[in-house]
């Protein structure tokens, strides 16, 4: 690291931030947090034990009414002076998340808008809780329904938008006047105490919004996910984890939210804008190194262009600058850490193994950290495991298809549904092929359909609830309806 970079990591505290205070684990325990560019380490943070992950719980319980209680104007203002805190901090918080995670800086700074945006957002959803007063069917009663916090949410998040999906569940939560414990991922847990320390300089009440880090998520989480005082869990990560704690969550009747992992096809049908399909295919591909549940993973090309569109595609991923996410003009970072390298390996091995041809890249790349090239695979069969697996890095396997219905039975051809995109310039098979894609999202002539005011969230395996859009706060609100007897 230079100086800059440590002084940037220097700057995060690194304890656990429970009830308003920053404090070592009770076992004094510390784990690592290393640069995957280097696999060396930047930073130690405190891992919490057992009896830390019940203080947070009992802090975000003990000050669940008086949150609830707070006006919503109040907590919105909260959330508008830490939305503009962390623009403030955009070029120190995009340092440290390349830090962390690997991206390209000009990536991290774009998702450190994006995080921010949820925060603006949800301060302008804070004041807009509505309700409701109508007269019963038989005029015997009048109807009347409002909105209530669900309670303490315990939202866990993962490594791969270290700073968006903490403030994608953090934002609404706290506008709907819940109290959080917020866990992140081992890999990078410096983005989210940042976060913690942002919103404790822009006014946030002690207790509101708790912070463990932990190297140990399964048995920290038990303790958090059966104190009965708990009324949510928001996750986001790998629909393995996702169903366990679903699991997990059903003795305690808990809410869910669960945004798992996808499978996204790409489609582009005979009549697309070919510039755009592909730049639009190398957005939706590229964007974090595909290390993204929205990631286009299978990309199905009409017959007629199928070849060229590959062609196409591997000059464009073969001009990107694959580097360390800190040094200018690079374009993809590493890979998260070793067993993500080798899982990505394993899958384009595989595909080449059955026949796959490999226009591009096709290996892992540099001298130290878990490069992998950005990969574009031709011919390969569906049978092969690249076509089932999320892949999870920068592999873009094209596949040709005769026909629209062709194409729509390979998209939903998976367990998945979380995002689907499609390029065609005809209105009519846009419109058709949204309403026929079994996914929670649909980009049409674009590779990205993420955006704080837009409902995120998918179908099947994907999961289910919404962030973001008007949809997000209701996932961390409930509904109370009186019967009002005027007779
Ligand atoms: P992961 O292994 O499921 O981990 C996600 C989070 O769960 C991390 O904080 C992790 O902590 C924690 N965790 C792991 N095992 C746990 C357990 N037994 N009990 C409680 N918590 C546990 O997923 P990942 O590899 O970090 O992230 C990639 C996955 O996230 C992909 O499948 C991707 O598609 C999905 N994702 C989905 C969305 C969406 O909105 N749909 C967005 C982004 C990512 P540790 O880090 O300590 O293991």
């Amino acid at each position: 690291m230079d100086e800059r970079e440590r002084a940037v990591v220097q700057s995060v505290p690194t304890g656990l931030y429970i009830g308003g205070e920053w404090r070592e684990a009770a076992s004094g325990a510390r784990f690592v947090v290393e640069d995957p560019a280097t696999g060396e380490e930047i930073a130690t943070v405190a891992d919490a034990s057992e009896a830390d992950a019940r203080a947070a719980v009992d802090a975000a319980v003990a000050m669940q009414p008086a949150w609830a209680a707070t006006a919503p104007r109040e907590r919105g203002e909260i959330l508008r002076r830490a939305f503009e805190a962390i623009l403030e901090a955009q070029d120190d918080l995009a340092l440290l998340m390349t830090l962390e995670m690997g991206k390209p800086v000009a990536e991290s700074r774009a998702e450190v808008a994006y995080a921010a945006e949820f925060f603006r957002w949800f301060a302008e959803e804070a004041v807009r809780i509505r309700g409701d007063f109508y007269i019963s069917p038989d005029a015997a009663t009048r109807v009347l329904t409002t909105r209530q916090p669900v309670g303490p949410s315990y939202l866990i998040t993962p490594w791969n938008f270290p700073l968006a999906m903490g403030t994608r569940k953090v934002g609404p939560a706290l506008a709907a006047g819940c109290t959080v414990i917020l866990k992140p991922a081992e890999q990078t847990p410096l983005c989210s105490l940042a976060l913690a320390s942002i919103l404790e300089r822009a006014g946030l009440p002690g207790g509101v919004l708790n912070v463990v880090t932990t190297e140990h998520p399964g048995p920290i989480s038990d303790v958090i996910i059966e104190h009965p005082g708990l009324r949510k869990l928001s996750f986001t990560g790998s629909t393995e984890v996702g169903s366990l704690l679903m699991r997990k969550a059903s003795s305690g009747l808990l809410r869910l939210s669960m945004e798992l992992g996808g499978n996204a096809p790409l489609i582009v049908f005979e009549d697309a804008d070919l510039d755009k399909a592909v730049a639009g295919a190398v957005f939706a591909k590229m964007r974090n190194g595909g290390e993204a549940c929205t990631s286009a993973n299978r990309i199905f090309v009409h017959r007629s262009i199928a070849e060229e569109f590959a062609g196409r595609l591997a000059a464009a991923l073969s001009a990107l600058k694959v580097a360390r996410g800190t040094e200018p003009g690079a374009n993809v970072g590493p890979l998260i850490d070793h067993d993500a390298l080798a899982k990505v390996s394993g899958l384009v091995d595989d595909a080449v193994a059955r026949g796959g041809r490999v226009m591009t890249g096709g290996a892992r790349t540099g001298e130290r950290g878990y490069f992998y090239a950005p990969t574009v695979l031709f011919d390969v069969p569906t049978t092969a495991r690249v076509f089932r697996e999320e892949i999870f890095g920068p592999v873009a396997p094209v596949y040709p298809f005769d026909d629209d219905d062709e194409a729509i039975r390979l998209a939903n051809d998976t367990t998945y549904g979380l995002v689907g995109y499609i390029f065609t310039e005809s209105l009519k098979r846009a419109v058709r092929t949204i309403e026929a894609l079994e996914t929670g999202m649909v980009g049409v002539n674009q590779g990205l359909v993420s955006n704080a005011a837009a409902p995120f969230g998918g179908v099947k395996r994907s999961g289910f609830g919404r962030e973001g859009g008007f949809e997000g706060i209701h996932e961390y609100l409930s509904v109370k309806y009186a019967a009002l007897n005027l007779g």
